[in-house]
């Protein structure tokens, strides 16, 4: 069996081997690919099931990348919010650190489209050490999120390096990883890699599938793996316009989902990222497809669906309207669009 190192190794990169593989002028997508960098690894590669689907707008450039007049750089403002390079501080308790820069694919609607994969999105140990010395000062901070690019592309090593340092840090309850490697590169959660994140428990995983079709054996065995380790998995889905934008295909990812032991944890509305505009959906849309989940199925399938706001506002929970009156009497309509009421405590 080949190690994950040599199939991300075998990645296309370029225009022209895209061109080897499916019908299509790699020309138009020259300055696309310069300005947001393509990695399609042969395992994601082998998803794709003819031009177009959604596999492949997930991964394959367009473009549309470079006509994007409506959206922002840096849409969450991360930049102005990271008290020390790579380290978002937004929220009271909570913070954001990035300490990788590559992915296993680079998604065409990454949030971070702006840095990831290029050198603009410098990590070394110097800005690492930067950051378990603003986590050290600052105990408000009791759960943190390393993000990226993607954390399981850092190799054991590192990666043990950089966990054992956060766990030095007193304050720091909880550790989450957020991680796109069991949907686009599942034979990186090797079981030596799961031996190595259970010693820092309490330690969650959110990983990010879109689609139904990013559920297969491979994936499902690396899911098995980081659960069978004892670390409970969630996943944030991103709303996409012509990936998965309606309600049946959302459904059948969170049962399939909830199959491999991942519980849905957000569903995003696209964020206003510079190069995506294509990919978003009216928000509409995925209350719509909420209010579908909602009451048809258990509790337990139906994500949060969040918008992450322009200018660093945050994530804003958006949910169906039920209650038709607020007063002495509340009244709802319930899932099946019947009238119901409560009677308020005085
Ligand atoms: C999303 C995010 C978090 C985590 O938010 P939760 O709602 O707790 O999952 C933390 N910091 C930043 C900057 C974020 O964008
Ligand atoms: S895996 Fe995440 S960080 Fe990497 S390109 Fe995809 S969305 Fe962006």
């Amino acid at each position: 069996m080949k190690s994950w190192k040599s199939i991300l190794a075998q990645s296309i990169t370029t225009p022209q081997q895209l061109a080897e593989h499916f019908n299509l002028d790699p020309a138009p997508l020259t300055q696309v690919v310069g300005r947001y960098p393509m990695r399609i690894n042969p395992y994601y590669l082998s998803l794709i099931k003819k031009p177009g689907d959604p596999i492949w707008m997930q991964a394959v450039p367009t473009p549309l990348e470079l006509e994007d007049k409506v959206c922002y750089e840096d849409p969450l403002d991360e930049e102005n919010r990271s008290p020390v390079a790579n380290l978002v501080h937004k929220y009271p308790d909570r913070a954001l650190f990035l300490i990788a820069n590559q992915c296993a694919m680079y998604c065409r609607f990454c949030t971070r489209k702006r840095k990831v994969g290029t050198p603009a999105m410098m990590i070394n140990q110097a800005t690492m050490q930067a950051g378990f010395a603003y986590l050290k000062q600052t105990p408000a901070i009791r759960d943190v999120l390393i993000s990226g690019g993607d954390p399981l592309l850092l190799d054991d090593a590192t990666l043990t390096w950089i966990l054992t340092n956060l766990r030095q840090i007193p304050s720091i309850e909880i550790i989450r990883i957020g991680s796109r490697v069991p949907c686009t590169l599942p034979m990186r959660i090797t079981t030596r890699l799961a031996g190595l994140l259970k010693k820092f428990h309490p330690l969650y995983i959110n990983t990010h599938f879109n689609h139904p079709t990013e559920i297969t054996e491979q994936a499902a065995l690396a899911c098995a793996r980081l659960a069978n380790a004892g670390i409970p998995l969630g996943n944030q889905t991103v709303l996409l316009k012509g990936v998965n934008d309606n309600p049946e295909t959302i459904g059948e990812l969170m049962h399939k989902l909830l199959q491999i032991r991942v519980k849905p944890y957000y569903l995003f509305q696209t964020d206003m990222t510079r190069g995506t505009n294509h990919f978003r959906t009216k928000i509409e849309t995925g209350l719509e497809i909420i209010r579908s989940l909602i009451g048809h199925t258990s509790g337990m399938a139906v994500p949060t669906f969040a918008v992450d706001t322009p200018g660093g506002g945050g994530k804003i929970p958006l949910v169906p309207e039920y209650t038709t009156s607020i007063g002495r009497e509340f009244k709802f309509l319930n899932y099946r669009g019947e009238s119901c009421s409560y009677h308020n405590a005085l």
